[in-house]
């Protein structure tokens, strides 16, 4: 199964591309689109793919469940799952965060509008976030009449700041999300195109597998039969029973005793997995155990930030959390914000809603990290204020 994002400026066609593929993969529930479809009728309008998305939104916000806050389309091929059908700032804070990852984003441009201040900055975290597959669609050629010079034309433009930001798109396509044309049909109105559909496109990814060393964040701890456990996920690499790992950022040396999962002892373990660990060393939420090789300890960071909500003021204090470690930190210099239209370096005092720049952080205790090109998981943070996520982090 592959995960996608769909991301790029509002009204550019996100949620009526999403009801095109689930509609034209027939992926769609029993009924579903006939349901959408009388709606359409009663309020004698004709039926809108984007209401698709909007009905199996309203859906998953009534149910509340895990299982439906995800959408499923499949191809011939494989399942793929959508990350946060739009929801726009929940998804970006959802993938900034680390509730969602994708291994891959669809980028989609308007070509009558063309390329917008937030096409630029969905693409600048798509980097930044390390999401490397990256396929862009030009929509709405059926408002430009499927010319071939107007797709060229952002085409070039966009493949020129894609380059500047370190991203090689696996392909750009010339599609009407309206009308089907080249989303998982070929076009007849385009017949200049000679290059894959979008399906066909996503087909071809390879998911990546991510190996690294050995990596625990204990979470919790608890006593059975006057034994300690402590609870937690296995972020990385593999463990043994007997294994002599290292807890960080002490240092100390942990010898597992026993490996619990669902109440069964096991030998070996792979990652990601939530475990137990039994040791007699005594560890504290927040450790995290290594083997294999050591991790980054630091008691000051330069890393990338984006400001979700509020603001971020030099010497503020605030709380930096990396999965179950929590530290205070002090804002001890914002180094630099990034103008995502002209990709300048500027000074400034504080870092805004949406503003992405870099921070320079002094922390009260010293922190486990690695870099996120590594590893994801302890390569981003989010910072606290009030109790309240006010932006993400990454370890460059
Ligand atoms: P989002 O905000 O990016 O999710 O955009 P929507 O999918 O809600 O689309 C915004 C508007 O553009 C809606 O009225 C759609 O019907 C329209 N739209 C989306 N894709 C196309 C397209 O390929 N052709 C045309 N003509 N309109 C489109």
């Amino acid at each position: 199964m592959l995960s996608i994002a769909f991301v790029g400026h509002i009204d550019h066609g996100k949620s009526t591309l999403i009801g095109r593929l689930l509609y034209d993969t027939k992926s769609l529930p029993k009924g579903k689109i006939e349901e959408i479809k009388k709606t359409c009728k009663a309020l004698g309008r004709k039926l809108e793919f984007a209401y698709i998305c909007d009905a199996l939104e309203e859906e998953r916000k009534n149910q509340m469940t895990i299982e439906t806050s995800q959408t499923f389309f499949h191809s011939k091929k494989r399942e793929y799952v959508i990350i946060d059908a739009p929801g726009h700032k929940e998804f970006l804070k959802n993938m900034i965060t680390g509730t969602s990852q994708a291994d891959a984003a669809i980028l989609i441009v308007d070509a009558k509008e063309g390329i917008k201040e937030q096409t630029k900055r969905h693409a600048y975290l798509l980097k930044l976030l390390g999401i490397k597959k990256v396929i862009v669609t030009i929509n709405k050629m059926d408002l430009v009449n499927y010319e071939e010079k107007i797709f060229e034309n952002i085409r070039k433009n966009l493949l020129s700041y894609l380059k500047e930001i370190g991203i090689k798109p696996i392909d750009l396509i010339p599609i009407s999300a309206y009308y089907g044309d080249n989303v998982v049909e070929n076009s007849k109105r385009m017949k200049w195109w000679n290059g894959s559909t979008l399906i066909e496109t996503l087909d071809k990814l390879q998911k990546e597998k991510e190996s690294f060393d050995f990596r625990f964040a204990v979470q919790d701890k608890y006593e059975l039969n006057g034994e300690a456990i402590y609870l937690g996920n296995i972020l990385s690499g593999n463990l043994k029973k007997g294994d002599i790992v290292k807890s960080f950022p002490e240092g100390k040396d942990v010898k597992v005793e026993k490996i619990i999962c669902s109440e069964k002892e096991l030998k070996s373990v792979n990652s990601p997995k939530a475990v137990g660990i039994v040791t007699k060393a005594k560890l504290r939420r927040g450790d995290i155990l290594a083997k294999d090789s050591n991790p980054i300890i630091t008691k000051e960071i330069t890393p990338s930030v984006f400001c979700l909500i509020d603001e971020i003021k030099e010497n503020e204090d605030l709380i930096l959390r990396c999965v179950t470690q929590e530290v205070g930190c002090k804002v001890k210099k914002i180094l630099e914000r990034i103008d995502v239209e002209t990709l300048k370096r500027e000074e400034v005092k504080e870092l805004k809603e949406t503003e992405i720049g870099k921070l320079k952080l002094i922390l009260k205790n010293p922190i486990v990290l690695e870099k996120f090109g590594r590893l994801k998981e302890l390569g981003r943070f989010v910072l606290l204020k009030n109790g309240k996520i006010i932006a993400g982090g990454i370890i460059t």
